[in-house]
């Protein structure tokens, strides 16, 4: 069973007067979520508190379908209640949320989205935005007319084009990500991200194990930054993931394993030379792997009364005694030889450790790919291509696109291939979203939004906004 722990934590921020966020953190369901509402007086505060009420409601049996259609059914009583009372006419609402739902192969963490509120996944120390914002400046990011760095100033950032609470029906965004020890997945409003820095959360992540420590430490930075909207931060690590990342570094230990019974000092031979050690480097090592060399070499040598009585056979005894000196000054020379190469043997074998058990995520051209050694090599030990994937620069997220071409190191394959996996559903689901925008029949309709002073806006989106739920 997948283990989790959370956090969380809201503020109303340094320019508002109400708090118009929602959370819910349903430990016993394993069920998170983040909803930003927006519409004049209080009808965002409405808005986001209805949809966070009927996610937990509705959720039923853990599913990603059972997560969308409760978002829906959430959509239906926002738009209900906008519809028959004029004072909350207009609210709407982002929601994002996660839960455990059983996958195929074990424990998944299901997520949804609508609007721009948002759901990373922290892992391996990279920080992913798992949701796309249903916002006009992703639209305009998506089709190249505007970079990252204008859409943060862009005076129309605050319009979103899909939301709960706004039409009749509502296309959910969702998928599932395969969880690991360690991974944490972060809900949060527009609030933090308007005024925190990718890096900055990726710091928080790191540097802080508690997660109420955590999601109050960016709560508290956002603020700091200028905490001009509400801000609130739901943060889920998964403490337990029923064995998978054992089972995930299975090939890695067998291969451990076979090093350690190598370095056992009784199978120790003339191969001692070759014999890769480890935990290489260790000085600690280096004495076990060479003290015992010595003593298999000597018992596996005849003793020296032997050589005597060898020596007693001969007519001559001087002879005898010289033949024996010769043969003993042979056997320290051997001794010294087999001890050297021992040395040596840890030296290069801790070279060649590091060079076959270090692990990088890089382009090979313009396609991701895995890399074993380290980037530029060591010594002569040239990084390998263990493979190529189909993943392409251009498909990568700005900030995920950086990381990769700074060769991005792991302590194993294991690893590495967590990241790419994950590189990949983002991907796919950037794809999904694409060929279904394209294709959709759906007609563009205008979307009543709030901007940041709170006026109610009516816009048309500037591509159809319907996606695959
Ligand atoms: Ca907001």
């Amino acid at each position: 069973m997948t283990t989790l722990r959370s956090g969380s934590a809201t503020h109303v921020g340094q320019v508002r007067s109400n708090n118009q966020d929602s959370f819910l953190v349903l430990a016993e369901a394993d069920l998170f979520g983040v909803a930003d509402g927006m519409g004049g007086h209080n009808g965002g505060e409405v808005a986001s508190a209805m949809a966070v009420e009927h996610l937990r409601e509705h959720a039923g049996e853990p599913s990603l379908e059972n997560l969308q259609q409760a978002a829906r059914i959430g959509n239906r009583a926002i738009f209900e209640k906008a519809g028959a009372e004029a004072d909350l006419h207009g609210m709407g609402t982002t929601l994002c949320a996660v839960r455990v739902v059983p996958g195929p192969e074990g424990d998944e963490i299901a997520w949804i989205n609508v609007g721009d509120s948002r759901v990373y996944l922290f892992r391996d120390d990279s920080l992913i935005q798992l949701s796309r914002d249903h916002s006009l400046v992703e639209d305009l990011l998506r089709d190249g007319q505007l970079t990252e760095d204008e859409a943060k100033v862009h005076p129309k950032r605050n319009i979103i084009t899909r939301a709960l609470g706004i039409d009749v029906d509502v296309d959910v965004d969702g998928s599932t990500v395969i969880p690991f020890n360690g991974d944490r997945f972060l809900l949060c409003s527009d609030g933090l991200f308007g005024e925190v820095t990718g890096d900055q959360i990726s710091s928080v992540l790191r540097r802080l194990a508690e997660p109420t420590e955590a999601a109050e430490e960016l709560v508290r930075l956002a603020n700091e930054s200028g905490g001009r909207d509400n801000i609130t931060v739901v943060l889920v690590e998964v403490v337990d993931d029923d064995g998978r990342s054992a089972a995930a570094s299975a090939a890695l230990a067998k291969d451990e394993s076979t090093l350690a019974s190598r370095q056992d000092p009784t199978v120790v031979g003339d191969d001692a030379d070759t014999r890769p050690v480890g935990e290489a480097g260790e000085p600690g090592e280096t004495g076990t792997a060479y003290v015992p060399v010595f003593a298999d070499r000597k018992s596996s040598l005849p003793d020296a009364p032997d050589f005597a009585s060898e020596g007693d056979e001969s007519d001559d005894l001087f002879g005898g005694l010289d033949h024996q000196r010769s043969k003993r000054v042979t056997w320290r020379v051997v001794v010294f030889i087999v001890a050297l190469l021992a040395v040596v043997g840890v030296v290069l074998g801790a070279i060649v450790w590091t060079g076959n058990n270090t692990y990088y995520v890089a382009f090979d051209g313009r396609n991701v790919a895995i890399y074993q050694g380290k980037p530029g090599g060591v010594l002569w030990i040239e990084p390998k291509l263990v493979q190529t994937t189909d993943i392409t620069r251009s498909e990568l997220p700005e900030d995920v696109r950086g990381a990769v071409a700074a060769n991005k190191e792991f302590s194993s394959e294991g690893a590495a291939t967590r990241y790419v996996v994950t590189l990949q559903a983002v991907v796919d689901k950037q794809a999904d979203a694409t060929s279904t925008t394209t294709s959709s029949t759906t007609t563009t309709r205008p979307v009543t939004t709030t901007t940041a002073a709170g006026a109610v806006t009516t816009t048309a989106p500037a591509t159809p906004t319907t996606t695959a739920p």
